[in-house]
């Protein structure tokens, strides 16, 4: 598994309980290569709660953890950062402006010295030649819940991330 420092604590996550919970299926987690075979499956799967909304099928509802936090999905230890697909495989970096963490805190010291640890992760070549097979499972979002940090991040081929 790729290992991500988080830029929020546990604590913080469980008050707000706004992850793993979702709208439609095509914002489950989606799973790189490696994580497939750790985990043994090729897709995330969803359960249905009793008010129709859809819930990762690793989140325990009880208290609201990850039954696989050790093994979970790098999309889920990047977020609320996002690796967003644009044309022609390139990928930006950006904050979703759906957690309430990033409208908060973006203009604070934190916020900005975790998008620094973020580009300098990005940077390294071993997560870089790790993603460079992994294009395909980025997503688009809709514009107006993104706020990019970095355009470029990764793209296909390219020795060095975008600065
Ligand atoms: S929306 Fe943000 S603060 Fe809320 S649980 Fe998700 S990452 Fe944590
Ligand atoms: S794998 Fe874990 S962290 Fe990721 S969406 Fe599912 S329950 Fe949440």
């Amino acid at each position: 598994m790729l290992e991500l420092k988080s830029c929020l604590s546990s604590a913080a996550c469980l008050e707000c309980k706004g992850c793993c919970c979702f709208a439609s299926e095509s914002w489950l987690p989606q799973l790189l290569e490696h994580e497939k075979k750790a985990l043994k499956i090729i897709r995330v799967h969803s359960r249905e709660d009793d008010n129709g909304m859809l819930t990762c099928e690793f989140l325990n509802k009880d208290d609201h953890h990850c039954r696989i936090y050790e093994q979970r999905p790098f999309e889920c230890r990047l977020y609320p950062f996002l690796l967003v697909s644009r044309r022609d495989k390139i990928i930006d970096l950006a904050a979703h402006l759906a957690c309430p963490f990033v409208v908060s805190a973006a203009e604070g010291m934190l916020f900005k010295a975790y998008v620094g640890y973020l580009r300098n992760f990005f940077n390294d070549p071993i997560v870089r030649n790790m993603l460079k097979a992994e294009y395909g499972t980025f997503h688009s979002y809709p514009e107006e819940e993104l706020m990019v940090v970095q355009s470029n991040i990764l793209q296909p081929g390219a020795g060095e991330a975008g600065q």
